[in-house]
């Protein structure tokens, strides 16, 4: 499961350092790497780069969950203020290549770090995992957005699974016929304006049968999920398509322009080649 912190992060364009190497002890030749992160593919990206030499990787998280997973390098918190913010950093920290490991649901995020690297030449790319395809059993209905969830759940009352981040549960409250079971990683404060509503606080990785457990004792009849893609939150697609129940799926935003990779050792080959580029360039 994805995992940030809140506790640390501060507003405005520059923001906490944790753990930053000083410029004055790194290497002059050594190339700067930025990896936009809060996702599991972002950690082991980081790890992996961590154990090379001649390289200096930081990774930024948003700061949304309040204890974040450890990472084998640097850490930053906290939002860069828009493209134009990210732009500055970029110069200001000297980074050659950025790469956008956000979720795949962070388009806001993509759109300002493709904004950014166009503003500043930065080399860029984007490291998404690839989405879940239905199979043979799956009842997915796909909807561009949680309040088209909402309307797709209907006038019925039904027994609902929410698996969505905190900030994406608003337009629930304009549905309280329905039975909730919302899951997770932060409590969800202040609760929902909901009457019949049960909070469940857990960090994945989930698997199918602990979700078909707890789908069953709370009688679930329909998911409501992001097409996250990846194995840490595949237990309840999996768990759906077994008990036989509906998944409403949000519709995956467009990644932005530019070369983008489905696996962290395509990411890293791409570095590889990007920083040759920045190197023959001299720049
Ligand atoms: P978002 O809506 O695309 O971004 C909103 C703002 O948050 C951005 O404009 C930026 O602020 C700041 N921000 C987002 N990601 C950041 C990062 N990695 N480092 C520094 N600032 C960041 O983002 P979101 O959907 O809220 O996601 C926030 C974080 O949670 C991302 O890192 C993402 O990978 C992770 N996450 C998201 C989801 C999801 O479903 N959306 C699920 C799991 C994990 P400024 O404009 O001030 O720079």
């Amino acid at each position: 499961m994805d995992s940030q912190r809140a506790d640390a992060a501060v507003s405005g364009p520059h923001t906490l350092e944790i753990g930053a190497l000083e410029p004055d002890v790194l290497e002059p030749d050594m190339a700067r790497v930025l990896i936009l992160g809060g996702t599991t593919e972002a950690r082991l990206l980081a790890e992996r780069l961590a154990t090379r030499g001649a390289l200096d990787v930081t990774v930024s998280l948003a700061g949304r969950t309040s204890v974040p997973v450890a990472h084998a390098v640097p850490v930053r918190v906290g939002g860069f203020g828009g493209a134009s913010g990210l732009a500055d950093h970029l110069k200001a920290e000297h980074i050659d290549a950025l790469i956008d490991a956000t979720h795949p649901y962070a388009n806001v995020m993509s759109e300002n770090a493709a904004a950014a690297a166009r503003q500043t030449g930065v080399q860029f790319m984007t490291l998404r995992r690839p989405p879940w395809r239905t199979g043979d059993g799956d009842r997915w209905t796909v909807v561009d957005d949680t309040t088209a969830a909402v309307r797709a759940l209907g006038d019925r009352p039904r027994r609902v699974f929410i698996a969505l981040g905190r900030n994406d549960l608003a337009p629930f409250v304009t549905a309280p016929h329905h039975f909730y079971l919302i899951r997770s990683v932060d409590p969800v404060d202040p609760p929902l304006p909901l009457p019949d509503v049960i909070y469940v606080v857990a960090r994945g990785p989930f698997g199918e049968a602990e979700d078909r457990a707890l789908m069953h004792e709370h009688r679930i009849g329909v998911v409501i999920a992001k097409n996250s893609g990846g194995r840490a939150a595949y237990g309840k697609i999996a768990a759906a398509r077994t008990l036989g129940i509906d998944v409403v799926m949000l519709r995956r935003p467009q990644p932005p322009a530019g070369p983008a990779v489905e696996s962290v050792d395509d990411a890293i080959a791409w570095l590889d080649h990007a920083l040759t580029f920045v190197a023959t360039r001299g720049v």
